[in-house]
Protein backbone atom coordinates (compact mmCIF):
# COMPACT_ATOMS: atom_id res chain seq x y z
CA UNK A 1 0.00 0.00 0.00
CA UNK A 2 0.40 3.66 -0.86
CA UNK A 3 1.66 6.04 1.65
CA UNK A 4 -1.79 7.63 1.23
CA UNK A 5 -3.67 4.35 1.53
CA UNK A 6 -2.03 3.91 4.42
CA UNK A 7 -2.65 7.33 5.94
CA UNK A 8 -6.31 7.82 4.70
CA UNK A 9 -7.21 4.46 3.83
CA UNK A 10 -9.53 1.95 6.07
CA UNK A 11 -6.96 -0.21 8.06
CA UNK A 12 -8.48 -3.40 9.98
CA UNK A 13 -8.58 -3.39 13.91
CA UNK A 14 -5.99 -6.43 14.42
CA UNK A 15 -8.25 -7.62 17.76
CA UNK A 16 -11.65 -8.02 16.71
CA UNK A 17 -11.00 -7.26 12.52
CA UNK A 18 -13.58 -4.33 12.34
CA UNK A 19 -12.53 -2.34 9.31
CA UNK A 20 -11.61 1.43 10.78
CA UNK A 21 -10.82 5.03 8.85
CA UNK A 22 -8.30 7.20 9.94
CA UNK A 23 -10.25 9.01 12.62
CA UNK A 24 -11.60 5.90 14.43
CA UNK A 25 -8.46 3.81 15.10
CA UNK A 26 -5.09 4.01 17.18
CA UNK A 27 -1.77 2.93 15.87
CA UNK A 28 -0.18 0.27 17.98
CA UNK A 29 3.40 -1.70 17.45
CA UNK A 30 4.50 -3.14 14.32
CA UNK A 31 2.32 -1.10 12.09
CA UNK A 32 -1.06 -2.63 13.41
CA UNK A 33 -4.11 -0.78 14.32
CA UNK A 34 -6.72 -1.24 16.96
CA UNK A 35 -10.29 0.52 16.29
CA UNK A 36 -12.07 2.72 18.59
CA UNK A 37 -14.39 0.23 20.28
CA UNK A 38 -11.13 -2.13 21.38
CA UNK A 39 -9.33 1.87 22.56
CA UNK A 40 -12.67 2.26 25.00
CA UNK A 41 -11.28 -1.08 27.25
CA UNK A 42 -7.34 0.11 27.38
CA UNK A 43 -6.78 2.58 30.05
CA UNK A 44 -7.06 6.61 28.98
CA UNK A 45 -2.99 6.33 30.55
CA UNK A 46 -1.32 3.69 28.74
CA UNK A 47 1.01 4.31 26.11
CA UNK A 48 -0.63 2.17 23.57
CA UNK A 49 1.65 2.65 20.55
CA UNK A 50 4.50 0.94 22.71
CA UNK A 51 2.57 -2.34 22.91
CA UNK A 52 2.03 -5.00 20.17
CA UNK A 53 -1.00 -6.93 19.53
CA UNK A 54 -0.55 -9.78 22.81
CA UNK A 55 0.52 -6.72 24.88
CA UNK A 56 -2.65 -4.91 24.40
CA UNK A 57 -4.53 -8.01 24.51
CA UNK A 58 -3.30 -8.66 28.19
CA UNK A 59 -3.66 -4.97 28.84
CA UNK A 60 -7.36 -5.30 28.16
CA UNK A 61 -7.94 -8.34 30.30
CA UNK A 62 -6.14 -6.93 32.96
CA UNK A 63 -8.42 -3.83 32.98
CA UNK A 64 -11.21 -6.02 32.85
CA UNK A 65 -10.01 -7.48 35.95
CA UNK A 66 -9.57 -4.41 37.61
CA UNK A 67 -12.97 -3.36 36.20
CA UNK A 68 -14.00 -6.67 38.36
CA UNK A 69 -12.43 -5.43 41.55
CA UNK A 70 -14.49 -2.18 41.37
CA UNK A 71 -17.95 -3.47 40.53
CA UNK A 72 -17.28 -6.66 43.09
CA UNK A 73 -15.63 -4.71 46.02
CA UNK A 74 -15.37 -1.13 45.83
CA UNK A 75 -18.50 0.53 43.88
CA UNK A 76 -20.43 -0.18 47.34
CA UNK A 77 -18.00 0.37 49.87
CA UNK A 78 -16.93 3.62 51.47
CA UNK A 79 -14.37 6.02 49.99
CA UNK A 80 -12.56 8.98 50.29
CA UNK A 81 -13.67 10.65 47.83
CA UNK A 82 -11.91 14.04 46.65
CA UNK A 83 -13.27 16.72 45.34
CA UNK A 84 -16.41 15.61 47.11
CA UNK A 85 -18.14 16.71 43.79
CA UNK A 86 -16.32 16.24 41.19
CA UNK A 87 -16.07 19.02 38.68
CA UNK A 88 -13.29 17.60 36.02
CA UNK A 89 -11.34 14.90 37.87
CA UNK A 90 -11.31 13.24 41.13
CA UNK A 91 -9.67 10.67 43.01
CA UNK A 92 -11.92 8.10 45.12
CA UNK A 93 -9.71 6.53 47.59
CA UNK A 94 -10.97 3.27 48.94
CA UNK A 95 -8.72 2.55 52.50
CA UNK A 96 -10.23 -0.46 53.51
CA UNK A 97 -8.91 -2.29 49.64
CA UNK A 98 -6.00 -0.20 49.18
CA UNK A 99 -7.15 0.66 45.55
CA UNK A 100 -8.03 4.34 44.07
CA UNK A 101 -10.79 5.09 41.32
CA UNK A 102 -10.01 8.48 39.05
CA UNK A 103 -13.43 9.81 39.04
CA UNK A 104 -14.16 11.92 36.39
CA UNK A 105 -17.67 14.03 35.83
CA UNK A 106 -17.64 13.30 32.28
CA UNK A 107 -16.33 10.36 30.56
CA UNK A 108 -15.23 11.77 27.26
CA UNK A 109 -13.21 9.00 26.06
CA UNK A 110 -16.29 6.53 26.27
CA UNK A 111 -13.74 4.25 28.38
CA UNK A 112 -15.25 1.41 29.41
CA UNK A 113 -13.37 0.06 32.38
CA UNK A 114 -12.36 2.52 35.33
CA UNK A 115 -8.92 3.53 35.98
CA UNK A 116 -8.69 1.16 38.80
CA UNK A 117 -4.83 1.49 41.16
CA UNK A 118 -3.36 0.13 43.57
CA UNK A 119 -2.01 2.72 46.39
CA UNK A 120 1.50 0.97 46.34
CA UNK A 121 1.46 1.00 42.45
CA UNK A 122 1.49 5.25 43.22
CA UNK A 123 5.37 6.40 42.21
CA UNK A 124 4.78 9.92 43.36
CA UNK A 125 1.82 12.16 43.82
CA UNK A 126 2.25 16.20 43.69
CA UNK A 127 -0.19 19.46 43.11
CA UNK A 128 -0.07 21.09 40.09
CA UNK A 129 -1.29 25.01 39.28
CA UNK A 130 -1.42 26.64 35.97
CA UNK A 131 -1.88 29.99 35.48
CA UNK A 132 -3.51 32.14 32.26
CA UNK A 133 -0.60 34.20 30.68
CA UNK A 134 -1.80 37.83 31.28
CA UNK A 135 -4.22 39.36 27.79
CA UNK A 136 -2.38 42.73 28.47
CA UNK A 137 0.71 43.88 29.66
CA UNK A 138 1.52 44.66 33.19
CA UNK A 139 -1.74 42.66 33.89
CA UNK A 140 -1.13 39.62 36.65
CA UNK A 141 -1.59 35.95 35.67
CA UNK A 142 -5.01 34.45 35.90
CA UNK A 143 -6.05 31.27 37.89
CA UNK A 144 -6.18 28.37 34.75
CA UNK A 145 -6.18 25.46 36.79
CA UNK A 146 -5.12 23.32 39.68
CA UNK A 147 -5.22 19.24 40.79
CA UNK A 148 -3.20 16.42 41.12
CA UNK A 149 -0.34 14.64 39.09
CA UNK A 150 0.19 11.28 39.94
CA UNK A 151 3.50 8.75 38.80
CA UNK A 152 2.84 5.20 38.56
CA UNK A 153 5.87 2.94 39.46
CA UNK A 154 7.09 1.87 35.23
CA UNK A 155 6.79 -2.27 34.83
CA UNK A 156 10.87 -2.13 34.25
CA UNK A 157 12.51 -1.90 37.01
CA UNK A 158 15.47 0.16 35.20
CA UNK A 159 12.70 2.58 33.57
CA UNK A 160 11.86 4.75 36.75
CA UNK A 161 10.70 2.38 39.41
CA UNK A 162 14.65 3.05 40.27
CA UNK A 163 13.46 6.22 41.33
CA UNK A 164 11.25 5.52 44.24
CA UNK A 165 12.52 5.28 47.42
CA UNK A 166 10.11 2.38 48.79
CA UNK A 167 11.27 -1.28 47.85
CA UNK A 168 7.99 -2.42 49.03
CA UNK A 169 6.18 -0.39 45.66
CA UNK A 170 4.83 -2.52 43.11
CA UNK A 171 5.00 -1.90 39.31
CA UNK A 172 1.97 -1.11 37.30
CA UNK A 173 2.28 -3.50 34.72
CA UNK A 174 2.15 -1.01 31.61
CA UNK A 175 3.82 2.43 30.90
CA UNK A 176 1.88 5.29 31.51
CA UNK A 177 1.93 8.74 30.77
CA UNK A 178 1.95 10.76 34.19
CA UNK A 179 -2.14 11.22 35.36
CA UNK A 180 -3.26 14.69 35.41
CA UNK A 181 -5.96 15.22 37.15
CA UNK A 182 -8.04 18.39 36.96
CA UNK A 183 -9.85 19.57 39.83
CA UNK A 184 -10.96 22.71 39.18
CA UNK A 185 -10.93 25.78 37.24
CA UNK A 186 -12.10 28.17 39.09
CA UNK A 187 -10.38 29.83 42.41
CA UNK A 188 -14.14 29.79 43.53
CA UNK A 189 -14.28 26.53 43.57
CA UNK A 190 -12.63 25.06 46.90
CA UNK A 191 -9.09 23.29 46.45
CA UNK A 192 -9.00 20.13 47.19
CA UNK A 193 -6.19 19.72 46.14
CA UNK A 194 -4.26 19.88 49.86
CA UNK A 195 -6.41 17.56 51.22
CA UNK A 196 -5.81 14.92 48.38
CA UNK A 197 -2.13 15.16 48.95
CA UNK A 198 -2.53 15.01 52.53
CA UNK A 199 -4.21 11.89 52.10
CA UNK A 200 -1.63 10.28 49.86
CA UNK A 201 1.08 11.47 52.66
CA UNK A 202 -1.13 9.45 55.43
CA UNK A 203 -1.13 6.66 53.37
CA UNK A 204 2.22 6.54 52.33
CA UNK A 205 3.59 7.44 55.99
CA UNK A 206 5.14 10.66 54.79
CA UNK A 207 4.90 12.58 58.50
CA UNK A 208 4.93 9.23 60.63
CA UNK A 209 7.67 10.06 62.25
CA UNK A 210 6.44 13.29 63.70
CA UNK A 211 4.53 13.64 66.91
CA UNK A 212 0.90 14.10 67.01
CA UNK A 213 -0.63 15.87 70.20
CA UNK A 214 -2.78 12.78 70.83
CA UNK A 215 -0.22 9.77 70.43
CA UNK A 216 0.84 9.53 74.24
CA UNK A 217 4.78 10.61 72.81
CA UNK A 218 4.74 7.62 70.60
CA UNK A 219 5.04 8.67 66.63
CA UNK A 220 2.99 5.79 64.06
CA UNK A 221 6.68 4.92 63.15
CA UNK A 222 7.65 4.43 66.90
CA UNK A 223 4.20 2.11 67.48
CA UNK A 224 4.96 0.12 64.45
CA UNK A 225 8.49 -0.58 65.50
CA UNK A 226 7.03 -1.46 69.12
CA UNK A 227 4.70 -3.95 67.46
CA UNK A 228 7.10 -5.61 65.49
CA UNK A 229 9.38 -5.96 68.67
CA UNK A 230 6.24 -7.07 70.55
CA UNK A 231 5.36 -9.40 68.07
CA UNK A 232 9.01 -11.09 68.07
CA UNK A 233 8.98 -11.39 71.23
CA UNK A 234 5.48 -12.92 71.86
CA UNK A 235 6.58 -15.31 69.01
CA UNK A 236 10.39 -15.91 70.40
CA UNK A 237 8.65 -16.96 73.69
CA UNK A 238 6.11 -19.62 71.96
CA UNK A 239 9.24 -21.01 70.08
CA UNK A 240 11.03 -21.40 73.77
CA UNK A 241 8.00 -22.82 75.08
CA UNK A 242 7.26 -25.78 72.78
CA UNK A 243 11.29 -26.38 72.54
CA UNK A 244 11.11 -27.11 76.01
CA UNK A 245 8.36 -29.29 75.66
CA UNK A 246 10.10 -31.41 72.60
CA UNK A 247 7.57 -29.81 70.52
CA UNK A 248 8.24 -29.57 66.79
CA UNK A 249 6.98 -25.84 66.14
CA UNK A 250 5.59 -26.62 62.60
CA UNK A 251 2.79 -28.70 64.08
CA UNK A 252 1.84 -25.74 66.47
CA UNK A 253 -1.11 -23.88 64.72
CA UNK A 254 -0.30 -20.72 67.50
CA UNK A 255 3.11 -20.68 66.64
CA UNK A 256 2.61 -20.14 63.01
CA UNK A 257 -0.26 -17.85 63.62
CA UNK A 258 2.50 -15.76 65.66
CA UNK A 259 4.91 -16.08 62.90
CA UNK A 260 2.74 -14.95 60.38
CA UNK A 261 1.76 -11.88 62.52
CA UNK A 262 5.23 -11.30 63.22
CA UNK A 263 6.42 -11.24 59.84
CA UNK A 264 3.55 -8.92 58.89
CA UNK A 265 4.35 -6.66 61.80
CA UNK A 266 8.37 -6.53 60.66
CA UNK A 267 6.78 -5.98 57.14
CA UNK A 268 4.72 -2.99 58.30
CA UNK A 269 7.81 -1.53 60.15
CA UNK A 270 10.37 -1.70 57.31
CA UNK A 271 7.69 0.13 54.68
CA UNK A 272 5.84 2.82 56.32
CA UNK A 273 2.86 0.97 57.04
CA UNK A 274 2.37 1.42 53.47
CA UNK A 275 2.78 -2.54 53.33
CA UNK A 276 -1.00 -2.62 54.99
CA UNK A 277 -2.52 -1.52 51.81
CA UNK A 278 -0.79 -3.92 50.10
CA UNK A 279 -1.93 -6.54 51.58
CA UNK A 280 -5.86 -5.11 51.20
CA UNK A 281 -4.67 -4.59 47.86
CA UNK A 282 -3.26 -8.63 47.29
CA UNK A 283 -6.53 -10.11 49.11
CA UNK A 284 -8.99 -7.70 46.74
CA UNK A 285 -7.58 -9.07 43.60
CA UNK A 286 -7.49 -12.92 45.07
CA UNK A 287 -11.19 -12.61 45.79
CA UNK A 288 -11.96 -11.39 42.21
CA UNK A 289 -10.06 -14.31 40.52
ZN1 LIG B 1 -11.36 -3.62 17.42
Amino acid sequence: MGFFSNLFGKQTCCLCGTECGPLKRDKIKDKQYICSDCTRKCSEYVKLSELDKNAVEDHIRFMEKREKIYQDLLQNSKCSALPSTVREKGIRFYDDYGFLVIAANKNTKNKVNHEVIRYDEVMSYEMYTEMNKPTEQGKPETFKEDGIILKLVAPNPNMGAADSNNKNQHPYPWNTRDIKLCFRKSEKDTNYADNAIQHFDWIFGVHDSSKGLFNFGMSKEEKRDLQAKTDMAKLMGGVMKAAIKGEDPEGNEKLMEQMEQAQKSADDASSSGLAVYSRKADEAENQVN
